[in-house]
């Protein structure tokens, strides 16, 4: 099989652990032989993505708080350092307070619904704004999104109106960067179990509903997703930018069904 990613450098933000999209993306670049290099947010997870990065054969893990411009300036420094040339970038990142994904919208504190922004969206511009520069031959930069950035879907809430001004922050900055040849797009894709997903309330019932209701009758597989990112990051997207692609067995297009 010919492998899509040969002599293209990716840099993967958001592996927490193998649950992760990023990790099973990460899994799928190294498969297409992309030479990798991986993030962690902070000393707690440095242990931990340290050995997943072992694991996958990425060059090196870099400590990168998204919400620390100073952090992103030194990712940037560091790589510039090294000659880095960056081809690929996956933002595979996302938070918000539990609480706020449990109770009524309606009761969203300030605080909680800017933190959410910060983390979700706004850091795809500070990730975008970091990489630019390390990306001189063009390339690629994927995002994660979800359904909730335009439908309701219950519970997810701040985070569906965080996903909202993502798929936003992708259109402005792949229309940005596209004199750069660099393209912007983003990954919807269906409910997987993850860390980040477990902790939205009721879950697995909406994993369950959704098995039930897309037209494939089954959950996203995270390595159909990672395809996708290989798709996005490798020359045969080569047209492709400012796309929400999704991946997520049909789900999005789905409206009622006969009740069950
Ligand atoms: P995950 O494994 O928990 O990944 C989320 C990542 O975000 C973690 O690595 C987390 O790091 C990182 N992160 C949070 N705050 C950060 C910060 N300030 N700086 C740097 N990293 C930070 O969950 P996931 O489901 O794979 O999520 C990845 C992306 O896919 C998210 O954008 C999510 O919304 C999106 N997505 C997920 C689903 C799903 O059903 N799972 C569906 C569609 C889209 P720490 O754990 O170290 O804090």
């Amino acid at each position: 099989m010919p492998t899509l990613l040969e002599g293209k450098t990716a840099l993967v933000l958001g592996v927490a652990n193998r649950w992760s999209l990023a990790y099973a993306i990460s899994q799928a670049f190294v498969r297409e032989g992309a030479k990798l290099i991986l993030t962690y947010q902070g000393d707690r997870q440095k242990q931990t993505v340290e050995e997943l990065a072992a694991e996958l054969k990425a060059h090196q893990a870099i400590a990168c708080d998204v919400t620390q411009d100073a952090q992103l300036a030194a990712l940037t420094e560091g790589l510039q350092q090294q000659g880095t040339v960056l081809n690929a970038v996956v933002h595979s990142i996302a938070f918000a307070n539990r609480e706020d994904l449990s109770r009524p919208f309606l009761e969203t504190s300030r605080s909680g619904y800017a933190l959410a922004q910060d983390v979700s969206a706004y850091s795809l511009v500070a990730v975008a704004r970091a990489a630019a520069p390390l990306m001189t031959a063009g390339g690629s930069v994927t995002t994660l999104t979800y359904l909730g950035s335009t439908r309701v879907v219950e519970n997810y809430n701040v985070m569906g109106v965080a996903k909202a001004a993502l798929e936003a922050t992708m259109r402005y900055l792949a229309n940005d960067l596209g004199p750069s040849n660099i393209r912007v797009n983003a990954i919807s894709a269906g409910a997987v179990k993850t860390a980040s997903a477990r902790g939205i309330s009721g879950f697995s019932k909406m994993l369950e509903k959704a098995a039930q209701l897309a037209p494939l009758r089954r959950n996203t597989d995270p390595a159909e997703v990672a395809d996708a990112a290989v798709f996005l990051a490798s020359d045969l997207g080569r047209g492709v930018t400012g796309n929400v692609l999704f991946v997520d067995a049909g789900m999005q297009m789905m409206g009622f069904t006969r009740a069950e």
